[in-house]
């Protein structure tokens, strides 16, 4: 359970990275990764860009809340 947070604990340097939404620059492990599906043509891209913890509720709710939408228009 805590192996995660001891070897962050452990390493002398996080590794810095952006927010894919709001370009926060930030440090650790990302608090959540959105979800981007891309066809193009006969295949599918797949990516998982890293955001933060606030981002990653708020594109996780947009996401939601858009599937809805989307249910209602049909
Ligand atoms: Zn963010």
């Amino acid at each position: 359970m805590s192996a995660m947070r001891v070897l962050m604990h452990l390493s002398p340097e996080e590794p810095t990275w952006l927010c894919d939404a709001c370009g926060a620059q930030l440090e650790g492990e990302p608090a959540g990764r959105g979800l981007l599906l891309f066809v193009r043509g006969d295949h599918v891209v797949r990516e998982e860009p890293p955001l933060c913890e606030r981002c990653a509720h708020a594109i996780g709710m947009t996401a939601l809340q858009r599937w809805e939408m989307e249910e209602d228009d049909g």
